[in-house]
């Protein structure tokens, strides 16, 4: 890899100011001074230095977010607060994007990365990849949803939701209230609030818990985010 590339991906500055940090002398590979960022080196073998300090590279970054209410699951949005704006200065890239998107009013797990495979493995509709949400809905739950959801049904007449798991958490009677969780496999434009607009009912409070092998870390407050453990994403690949 050129060196000023490598500079730019360990977060040293962009291209042209990495040009200007190798005229300074800050920069040396193998304890040598390089001035040209052109010069070929191998980010797994050479040891790099800026201003003294090693540098490691690091491809990928993947972030584990606990998504709050009101932020948009997007890089860019001309009104709103995005999820990459809720990245600190230090691990902000260009190119990190969120897995998938969650409505603007749902909360919870949305991994945040720059790997498009690993995104892609997620994402794809032929990998299943469950998605696991709570819910709060407006009406009462019953074991007929559980059946019908179980079945898989259609949402539109072009639209087949494959089967999924519906387990009833709480029924407050009085309130009319339910608290559920719900298994799916697909990730449809508002799935899960169509799902129960298809049996009558409203979502009202929504969260994601787990995508796949990942669960949401109920440590993380709403807005905050880690990065992955290495076991998370071994399990995750
Ligand atoms: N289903 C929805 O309806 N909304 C989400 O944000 C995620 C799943």
């Amino acid at each position: 890899m050129r060196l000023d590339k490598f500079l730019a991906e360990t977060g040293v500055g962009s291209r042209k100011e990495a040009k200007q940090l190798l005229k300074k002398n800050l920069v040396t590979v193998n304890d040598e001074i390089v001035k040209d960022g052109k010069t070929q080196i191998d980010e797994k073998q050479d040891i790099i230095k800026f201003a003294g300090e090693e540098l490691t590279y690091q491809k990928y970054y993947y972030y584990l977010l606990h998504k709050p209410q009101g932020v948009i699951s997007a890089t860019e949005d001309k009104w709103d607060q995005t999820v990459i704006d809720l990245l600190k200065d230090e691990d902000y890239r260009e190119d990190i994007f969120p897995v998938g998107r969650l409505d603007k009013d749902t909360e919870g797990l949305l991994l945040l990365t720059n790997d498009g495979q690993l995104a892609h493995q997620l994402l794809s509709p032929k990998k299943h990849v469950d998605k696991e949400y709570f819910a709060i809905i407006q009406g009462i739950v019953t074991e007929e949803d559980i059946r019908y959801f179980a079945a898989g049904f259609a949402l539109t007449d072009k639209e087949q939701v494959k089967p999924s798991e519906l387990i009833i958490e709480s029924v407050d009677e009085t309130n009319e209230q339910s608290e559920i969780r719900l298994t799916i496999q697909e990730g449809k434009f508002h799935q899960v609030k169509r799902m129960f607009e298809a049996v009558d009912k409203k979502v009202v409070y929504l969260k994601r818990l787990r995508m796949g092998s990942l669960w949401l870390d109920e440590e993380l407050i709403l807005g905050e985010y880690r990065t992955l453990t290495e076991e998370e994403l071994e399990k995750l690949k």
